[in-house]
């Protein structure tokens, strides 16, 4: 199918084409990747602004279960929602497969989701760029809420808060009263840290996990932007749906001061300047992990080595080779 054709079934929300154009954005191949250049081309700035919401935990908080149960509410008010995932493939061995239909049963027979699960790559930078542009499909396919998933391990949280509106942390009830673990960094990034199962026997530790985590926020609190009760910590159980309404408005309640004040656009507009300087900084890497460059590569430091060449006269003829 040509990039017009799909480009018009993508408007008119045809999931399947959807589908194919993820296809595309996620294909290393070089036909593919200039076809979906122009799909990309054709669609933008087209269909609706959706809310980003970044997610992560760590694999059995019960990711999958909340964006079923969350995902659900949000398709019983209305609205279409779509389900992304940013997988180091590093990941995978904690058992965990981001974004699997198969644990999102429910949500993934509505007409009203999508739901895909994130590419088998090793490097962060391509499934960073897959994700955005998959995004900006979803976008244009018409969806309301995109969820982005991640695992709590590391670099792949900074990549999803990057490419989102809003980011959640989903945490499970600690057994005593330390806090898990969990990097400073990746709470300075959380909007909002949902203490999940908070149902049965494990409800009253996840109170208390949610009371020391609330604690912990006041303290790092960075945003000055945000209105002062924010990042906040809240307990919901994704298993009998309760919470989940609470955290929502209160999503739409951060959501909604941000625009009026002006620091949703400056977000994105930082966002989209952090991709572009990513994107140009990645570009110039790849362009080093040619054959031909790695010989040069090899040439030159041997000339570095036996002092026929200074290591800066040696970059320059290098950098000059790359153009
Ligand atoms: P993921 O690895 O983060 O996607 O976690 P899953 O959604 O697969 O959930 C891991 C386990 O936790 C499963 O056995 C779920 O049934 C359980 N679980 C998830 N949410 C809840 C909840 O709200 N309450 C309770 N009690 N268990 C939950």
């Amino acid at each position: 199918m040509d990039t017009k054709s799909l480009s018009d079934r993508i408007l008119k929300h045809d999931r399947r084409a959807l589908a194919r154009g993820i296809t595309l954005v996620e294909s290393a191949r070089a036909d593919h990747r200039s076809q979906a250049s122009e799909l990309l081309a054709r669609l933008a700035g087209a269909g609706r602004q959706s809310l980003r919401i970044g997610l992560s935990g760590t694999p059995g908080v019960g990711k999958s279960t909340f964006i079923e149960s969350f995902g659900m509410m949000l398709i019983g008010q209305g609205l279409k929602v779509a389900v992304l995932a940013v997988d180091p493939s590093s990941a995978r061995s904690g058992g965990s497969i981001l974004g699997d239909k198969t644990r999102m049963e429910r949500l993934s027979r509505e007409k009203n989701a999508f739901i895909r699960p994130s590419p088998s790559q090793s490097h962060l930078g391509g499934v960073a760029r897959r994700t955005r542009e998959a995004i900006a499909l979803c976008e244009a396919a018409g969806y309301d809420v995109v969820l982005i998933e991640t695992v709590g391990v590391g670099q792949s949280e900074t990549v999803v808060s990057e490419m989102s509106d809003l980011f959640l942390l989903l945490l499970a009830p600690a057994g005593g009263d330390e806090l898990q673990g969990v990097k400073r960094g990746i709470m300075e990034m959380a909007d909002m840290i949902l203490v999940n199962k908070a149902d049965g026997d494990l409800k009253a530790a996840a109170t208390r996990t949610c009371a020391d985590y609330a604690g912990a926020l006041r303290l790092l609190r960075k945003r000055t932007q945000d209105p002062e009760d924010f990042p906040k910590a809240m307990t919901v159980s994704a298993v009998e749906q309760h919470g989940l309404d609470a955290a929502w408005k209160e999503m739409q309640s951060l959501v909604q001061w941000r625009r009026d004040n002006g620091h949703w656009q400056a977000n994105r507009a930082a966002q989209a300047k952090y991709w572009f300087d990513q994107e140009v900084r990645h570009t110039l890497l790849a362009r080093l992990d040619t054959a031909k460059a790695k010989a040069d590569m090899d040439r030159l430091k041997d000339e570095v080595a036996s002092g026929r060449l200074s290591p800066t006269t040696a970059a320059e003829k290098m950098l000059a080779m790359l153009n």
